[in-house]
């Protein structure tokens, strides 16, 4: 990107009423057959406006065509069947009924590629494509077949790379995996979760990004924060492999988060997306709040490598207050922009 500080979202942003049910996770489709096609990629272009009215530089599908950001991918593999479901904690927090892994995982189609050829076609503008990570894909699943965490991880890279190769061929500028089980099981993210990230994005042309975060506004992330204490250094675990490994972008969550700041340098060098709104709360920041993470953000991320962004996807937010959200982003990138554009002109005068 030649523009100083893009701006761009973590993921998903609210769906429209007629389509699905707002304020909700997992809400199901209003619309069937091919009105429901029709609405998805309806509601694709609508999020994309939103983005684009709010002035955001690095654009997504606000994950419209997917009700949930990892089971909608597992449901189009092989191997899994949701109709026997076991209940298992995620991310060691909360319980939740999830589907069987039953057999060998296989992608037999693409998952998202005509989503994004489609998203590709509206604009041309960048645009970024999440996925789930092995690592989160797995924790969101009961496995009877492989009976092993870390097989089941690697058997997901390899699908995940052949989705992401494809996205890639069609013009995805970035591909991000979502990544939020980074934040829990930390050995596992450095002995294998890693590695396993790695072989995700092996051979692929475009950017990539991985998204570490607290998770969305839902009370069972809250009550989960409740219990972290005043700093949450949870970055701290994984941030030193992260740096070493082949990832371009990290995304992460930083306004109103107890995330010491100076964690940032444990990833010096990488490009960063630095979260400057709350996805937890329905008040808008002010484009200032916004301004004043993205300088406490400078000071360990380099002008070049700075990507304002949200904390986390915006699903489960009233639509308003998503977008009102985005714009506050831009405004406060906007300051942060002229500033350094000052201080670079200052630079020449001074010589
Ligand atoms: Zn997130």
């Amino acid at each position: 990107m030649k523009k100083l500080l893009p701006t761009s979202t973590a993921g998903s942003l609210p769906k429209p009423s007629w389509l699905a049910q707002p304020e909700t996770l997992w809400s199901p489709w209003k619309l069937k057959g091919q009105a429901l096609s029709a609405g998805k990629k309806d509601a694709l272009c609508l999020s994309l406006q939103d983005q684009q009215h709010a002035s955001i530089d690095i654009v997504s599908d606000g994950e419209q065509t997917r009700q949930h950001f990892v089971t909608t991918f597992i449901e189009h593999l092989n191997g899994v069947d949701f109709e026997k479901r076991k209940t298992v904690k995620i991310r060691d927090r909360y319980d939740a009924s999830v589907p069987t892994v039953v057999g060998p995982v296989s992608r037999t189609k693409p998952v998202f590629v005509e989503d994004a050829k489609f998203l590709r076609q509206q604009t041309k503008q960048p645009i970024k494509w999440a996925l789930p990570g092995p690592m989160t894909m797995i924790d969101t699943l009961y496995d009877d077949h492989y009976k092993s965490r870390e097989k089941l991880a690697w058997e997901f890279a390899k699908i995940l790379n052949q989705e992401a190769k494809e996205l890639a061929a069609i013009g995805v500028d970035i591909i991000q995996f979502d990544e939020p089980a980074f934040n829990v099981f930390f050995d596992d993210v450095n002995d294998w979760g890693i590695a396993c990230l790695e072989r995700a994005i092996e051979g692929l042309t475009c950017e990539t990004a991985v998204h570490i975060c607290y998770g969305y506004g839902i009370k069972a992330n809250t009550d989960w924060k409740k219990t972290l204490g005043t700093e949450w250094r949870q970055y701290e675990e994984v941030f030193p492999k992260l740096q070493q490994s082949s990832i371009d972008i990290i995304s992460l969550e930083c306004h109103n988060s107890h995330v010491p700041i100076e964690l940032l340098e444990l990833i010096r060098g990488k490009k960063v997306m630095v979260g400057a709104i709350d996805v937890a709360t329905n008040t808008i920041e002010s484009p200032e709040e916004v301004a004043n993470t993205l300088r406490e953000a400078l000071k360990y991320v380099d002008a070049d490598k700075l990507y304002p962004c949200t904390n986390c996807g915006m699903a489960p937010l009233p639509h308003q207050i998503a977008t009102a959200k985005l714009s506050a982003l831009s405004a406060g990138a906007e300051i942060v922009r002229q500033e350094l554009a000052n201080t670079n002109s200052d630079g020449i005068h001074d010589d």
